[in-house]
């Protein structure tokens, strides 16, 4: 039986294989939902589900895709947008 804290679904659950050989259930924070694009709500992709602590210490180059609108537009959005622009 799961202790009290832990019976609310508010960390997930990870299978963890011990040195010894055991698996053992731990809990554990569960990732932040994914971005999504500000025009069409779609979920960007290339932007990785990870802790904020995480996220600070990653290269600014992995955390969006390095083109014009990375990580705010979906690709879709961005080509329409950019059209936009050069009329
Ligand atoms: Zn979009």
């Amino acid at each position: 039986m799961p202790s009290g804290r832990h019976k609310s679904g508010t960390l997930r659950k990870v299978q963890i294989r011990t040195p010894g050989g055991r698996t053992v259930q731990r809990y554990d924070q569960r990732n932040p939902k994914a971005p999504s694009c500000a025009t069409c709500k779609k979920t960007l992709p290339g932007i990785p589900r990870e802790r904020p602590i995480r996220m600070a210490n990653l290269p600014k180059t992995q955390k969006r895709p390095e083109r014009p609108y990375g990580g705010v537009l979906c690709s879709t959005c961005t080509r329409q947008k950019i059209k936009l622009e050069m009329r």
